[in-house]
């Protein structure tokens, strides 16, 4: 194997499947499985997922609620789709943990890295609810902190494209796509691969990043045996 520690980010968007809005089960199912399946191969794996298919931040001005507030609102969301994703694993009979970056015990408990650390030791998939817990960062923030104090070796951005275009390939036919970057040639060329925080967090700690196409069975699987698929950020 490739890898022995990932952390997985997925976005809300992402669980929305073909629906407008909330989370699709079947497509949360087959994540779940994708999951389960390198889980068994021996990786330790750590999950962050977004809220954008509940709720986002950046939209709350829009419809009269404080930005700060709207935040909260996004990482609840966040939250509610770690508790589907762990629901589902559980159903798959994996052994997990939901860690969340504000305080909400009753559904579950606060980060606590060296804890998160023993967790993965001990064969559990720990997912990371709730962001940060601080208003105006990211799950892709997220992701990026966590995985640099959990050590783990990469980032794995699952999303609906196989990798970094030069430009949108949903809307510009001419897009192409690159295998591999540097951190500088992304910079460079103002690719969007993640925010700029989450960005630079991985760069200055030289963690990679490979954004893939989570949807397509086996992608996952393939990425952890080190076989060359997405865009791998260096
Ligand atoms: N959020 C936040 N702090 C964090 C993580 C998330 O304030 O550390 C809020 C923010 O409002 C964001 C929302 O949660 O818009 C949902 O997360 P995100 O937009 O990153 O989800 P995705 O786009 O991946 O679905």
């Amino acid at each position: 194997m490739k890898y022995s520690r990932i952390l997985l980010k997925l976005s809300g968007e992402a669980l929305m499947g073909g629906k407008g809005f909330g989370i699709d089960s079947n497509l949360i199912e087959k994540y779940s499985r994708e999951i389960k399946n390198i889980h068994d191969e021996g990786i330790e794996i750590a999950v962050v997922i977004g809220g954008g298919n509940i709720y986002r931040g950046i939209e709350a001005e829009e419809s009269g609620i404080n930005r700060v507030q709207g935040d909260y609102m996004g990482m609840l969301a966040t939250l509610i789709n770690s508790m589907a994703l762990q629901s589902h694993l559980e159903k798959l009979g994996c052994d997990t943990r939901l860690m969340s970056g504000f305080n909400i015990d009753q559904v579950c408990e606060p980060f606590i890295r060296r804890r998160a650390i023993r967790h993965l030791e001990k064969r559990r998939i720990v997912i990371f609810g709730a962001g940060l817990g601080k208003p105006y960062f990211t799950t892709d923030s997220t992701a990026s902190l966590r995985a640099i104090e959990i050590e783990a070796n990469i980032v794995l951005k699952g999303t609906r494209v196989d990798g970094v275009y030069s430009a949108d390939p949903e809307k510009d036919k001419n897009a192409v796509k690159f295998d591999e970057l540097s951190f500088s040639e992304a910079y460079e060329k103002n690719l969007n691969i993640m925010d700029m925080t989450a960005f630079t967090l991985c760069k200055e700690n030289s963690l990679p990043i490979i954004v893939f196409d989570m949807n397509k069975p086996g992608n996952l699987s393939n990425l952890i045996k080190g076989k060359k698929i997405g865009t791998l950020i260096y």
